[in-house]
């Protein structure tokens, strides 16, 4: 299988370059030249695999350079790390009401599915490529302290994580901060999340540097990201009542637009998810623009669901490449207009597939209250924007994006409890090991040039 970038002015690679590369070198991601389809029977061959098997059966479909064991064992090697069973249990609520819970990887949030398997296909590359890798992200939170985890003391791996200095929670930065670990580095930065992602930008299309320190990308724009997680919708849809799975809104708290992409794109493979709910917080660039077709960045405004504080969505630029027609002239010039003037309108979207909420921060609480009433159910401040406007005319599956236990002041203010996990209970007690640098690509620029592998 090939990969193409979205913009067509890159050269076409196999599955291991396009996952070294990230960004591609016209700007564009990577997507599958063309997309595999599922059949029903294969759907019901794959309804008794475990969930590392089930990501294998799909992996194997995209990642053909890599021989078979190879990438059984990273797969394997990657979810054990998962202190749930199930990897991605899905949890009724009632009769129409399902959680996909997706926080039971190492930091708690669902960014583990993608970022261990990323981690150690790195590793695999730097062992078998005898080369190091530097890989540089910025984060609003959850992508950061996951990559940061799936790379953890990997030989030959240096990882910087660049993030909005007291933006993210506590426990987020104490992730990212206090592993302990010398080839991590939480760079906290003065400034926004875009900011910290714009001066990133720069550095990634400087392509001097960028060779020089073999920089790669973890953010989420990485391919082996938006396939890895494709797996957890297979899993959920194959473990739904047979009445109850092809009928489902699959609502996903959204900020960047990679978990609902990831969704879409298997219902493109030919697995029959019948929708998309995209739930915004008050950072609604993506509610926006299913409601009205307007997509127009605004400012950033910080809320209690900090890993959704995101108005530019940098996958959204893999959508729009279908939705051109698969037209890479049509991208580059959407993309020019939109950078540009900030803003694009667009015509057609399917609106029988997606639809679009958008939670006010002060909402919040009160979702989270509601929810655990009628329910019993913690849903951490991210999960509790999907609980707004559950379809009255079908069954739901809310995917859980993240831990209550990393919110634990939300969650107390909303319902008076305070949730715990035990990994975040001994981040407690560890020193905090941050970097504090201006938001602008020349400081990460000269930090890289100190303490790139
Ligand atoms: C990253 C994140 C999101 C948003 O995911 P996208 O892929 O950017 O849409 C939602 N919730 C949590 C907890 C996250 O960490």
């Amino acid at each position: 299988m090939k990969f193409i970038s979205t913009r067509g002015q890159s050269p076409v690679l196999g599955f291991s370059d396009a996952v070294a590369t990230g960004l591609a070198p016209d700007g564009g991601l990577y997507l599958p030249e063309a997309l595999p389809h599922f059949s029903a029977v294969d759907l019901a061959r794959f309804a008794t695999l475990s969930y590392p098997e089930l990501c294998f059966e799909f992996l194997s479909r995209f990642a053909t350079d890599l021989p078979a064991d190879t990438l059984r064992a990273l797969i394997a090697k990657s979810y054990t790390t998962f202190a749930h069973a199930e990897i991605a249990p899905v949890v009724k609520l009632d009769e129409r009401t399902y959680v996909l819970e997706l926080f039971h990887g190492p930091t708690l949030a669902f960014k583990d599915f993608a970022l261990q398997l990323l981690g150690n296909l790195y590793g695999h590359q730097c062992q078998t490529r005898g080369q190091t890798i530097n890989v540089l992200g910025a984060t609003s939170g959850d992508t950061g302290s996951a990559a940061i985890h799936g790379l953890l003391g990997k030989p030959g791996v240096a990882i910087f994580i660049a993030y909005p200095d007291g933006r993210t929670s506590p426990l987020q930065e104490r992730q990212m901060a206090c592993t302990g670990a010398d080839n991590v580095h939480a760079l906290a930065i003065d400034g926004t999340f875009d900011d910290a992602q714009a001066a990133l930008k720069e550095l990634f299309a400087d392509q001097e540097f960028r060779t020089r320190h073999r920089l790669s990308a973890v953010n989420s724009i990485n391919l082996a990201r938006i396939l890895a997680q494709c797996v957890y919708y297979l899993w959920a849809y194959l473990r739904l009542p047979a009445g109850v799975r092809d009928e489902i809104e699959w609502v996903v708290p959204t900020g960047n637009f990679g978990n609902v992409l990831a969704g879409w794109l298997l219902q493109k493979m030919g697995v029959p998810l019948r929708g998309f709910r995209v739930a915004t917080n008050q950072n609604d660039i993506l509610h926006r623009l299913f409601t009205t077709g307007d997509y127009r960045t605004g400012a950033v405004t910080p809320s209690l669901a900090p890993s959704m504080d995101i108005q530019v969505s940098s996958n959204f630029e893999r959508f729009l490449y279908y939705t051109a027609g698969k037209d890479p002239a049509r991208v580059r010039e959407i993309m020019a207009t939109f950078k540009a003037t900030g803003a694009y309108t667009f015509e057609n979207f399917d609106r029988d597939t997606f639809t679009a909420s958008r939670c006010a921060d002060a909402e919040i609480p009160g979702l989270i209250r509601t929810v655990y009433q009628d329910f019993g159910y913690i849903a951490d401040p991210h999960t509790a924007c999907g609980f707004k406007g559950l379809a009255k005319d079908r069954p739901s599956i809310v995917l859980a994006t993240a831990s209550p236990a990393k919110f634990p002041d939300t969650i107390v203010s909303a319902i008076g409890m305070e949730p715990t996990a035990p990994s975040l209970e001994a981040l407690k007690r560890k020193p905090l090991m941050k970097h504090r640098l201006p938001a602008d690509a020349s400081s990460i620029r000269a930090y890289l040039d100190r303490h790139a592998v």
